[in-house]
């Protein structure tokens, strides 16, 4: 007997008939004694289309009223699993984020978790009741509905089942696990059965977006393994994890790929760090992560920058830029190309040296030329063409033989 809490993604419960297949798993598990909490998502769609409602009749709709819009997706969600399991005989109660606990900062639309109580769930779990939690909803100590950001029911799921202290928590999803590349560039890609959290927020930001980067760092934090697995077959998926040493065999675990990367040059600024901290910061300020930078020295005491952004955020990256080139009153902004990040992502780079010489020779022997690059202990981050990028994935796959790699958990 164990105290589960499983997370349903938008697409596990998108139709009624999806509800109730969710509705047979959580009775499955509750009927061999384990002691349930669901979270759920709202239905794939609703937050967009919520959203979309609202932009219809404001274009900067204020926050608090967008946080009490997109609860009622999660909201609709839990009451229907409470009563599909109420249907084939399974005693359960729907929770909000407030009743379950979730307790937030007041950053309407992203607010962060400030403590988890988990309400009454211990003493609803002790009658013998699964417990349906609303993802991605929270109250703020001024008694406002808040939601945790866009893909923050996993969050949730964590959250909780740090509080209550679950032996598992297990995030079904419409992906069946990590894989150490898209089976769609690469055929031979392989299920991984174990990754650790710092190989996971590496994917995850590298586009294999299985789950919100946030979560994955609030687990790691307060020590939650998860598994993420599929709802739609029983195969065993992924386990996230502390970094294990039993992970040492596989020098890379996974290659992912970032299509729309944009590269931005800013020319003709001063030669000095206070320019750069300049842009920086305001990038910063602005929510926009950039990750591969290079400076040249230009002419007459000027330099240049590039980075890169992804392509969806360049105007507004231009526009932020834009405003810091005007106060230090010289320089100019401008897209120079779109690109394709691929990264190598393992833990056990760490310690294996030549991992970077593996990487470069298998794109020389394609033809691939990359001048943006940047690494941390276990990431190298190429940028690559666009046109090249799938051919590129399948090389640094086989000359890292990843498909046959299987690491020890
Ligand atoms: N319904 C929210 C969203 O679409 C939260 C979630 O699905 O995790 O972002
Ligand atoms: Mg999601």
């Amino acid at each position: 007997m164990a105290l589960i809490v499983q997370k349903y993604g938008g697409t596990s419960v998108a139709n009624v008939d999806r509800i109730k297949n969710v509705a047979a798993r959580v009775k499955a598990h509750w009927q061999q004694g384990n002691k349930m909490v669901v979270v759920v998502s709202a239905r794939s769609g609703v937050t967009n289309e919520l959203i979309a409602r609202a932009k219809a009749l404001h274009s900067t709709p204020e926050e608090r009223e967008m946080d009490m819009l997109l609860a009622i997706g999660e909201q609709e969600t839990i009451a229907l699993l409470s009563m599909a399991l109420h249907a084939i005989g399974v005693p359960a109660c729907s929770r909000t984020g407030a009743q379950a606990g979730i307790h937030t900062d007041t950053l309407h639309t992203r607010a962060r978790i400030a403590r988890v109580t988990g309400g009454d769930i211990p003493a609803r779990l002790d009658e013998g009741k699964v417990v349906i939690v609303a993802g991605f909803q929270g109250i703020s100590a001024q008694h406002e509905i808040t939601t945790l950001g866009r893909g923050g029911s996993d969050l949730t799921a964590i959250a909780v089942a740090a509080a209550i202290r679950a032996d598992l928590c297990q995030i079904y999803t419409d992906v069946d696990g990590v894989y150490t590349a898209d089976p769609r560039i690469v055929v031979n890609a392989r299920k991984l059965p174990v990754i650790a959290y710092d190989e996971m927020l590496e994917l995850a930001s590298s586009c294999s977006k299985v789950m919100q980067a946030r979560s994955v760092e609030f687990a790691q934090k307060y020590n939650v393994p998860f598994e993420v697995r599929s709802s739609f077959n029983d195969k065993p998926g992924t386990l996230v994890k502390a970094n294990a040493k039993t992970m040492e065999d596989a020098v890379v675990s996974g290659v992912a790929l970032d299509r729309s990367q944009m590269r931005v040059t800013v020319s003709d600024i001063p030669d000095d760090a206070a320019a750069v901290a300049a842009i920086f910061n305001a990038l910063g300020e602005a929510g926009l992560s950039v990750d591969m930078i290079i400076k040249n020295l230009g002419t007459q005491g000027r330099s240049n920058l590039t980075l890169s952004v992804s392509s969806d955020q360049f105007s507004y990256a231009e526009k932020v830029i834009n405003t810091v080139i005007g106060k230090l009153g010289s320089g100019a902004v401008r897209a120079t190309g779109e690109f394709a990040k691929l990264s190598i992502v393992g833990v056990g780079m760490i310690s294996h040296p030549g991992v970077a010489g593996t990487l470069f020779n298998a794109l020389a022997s394609i033809g691939v030329n990359c001048d943006l690059i940047t690494t941390s202990e276990i990431k190298i981050a190429v940028a690559v063409a666009p046109a090249k990028a799938d051919e590129a994935v399948r090389a640094v796959h086989e000359a890292f033989r990843l498909h046959d790699i299987v690491p020890i958990g």
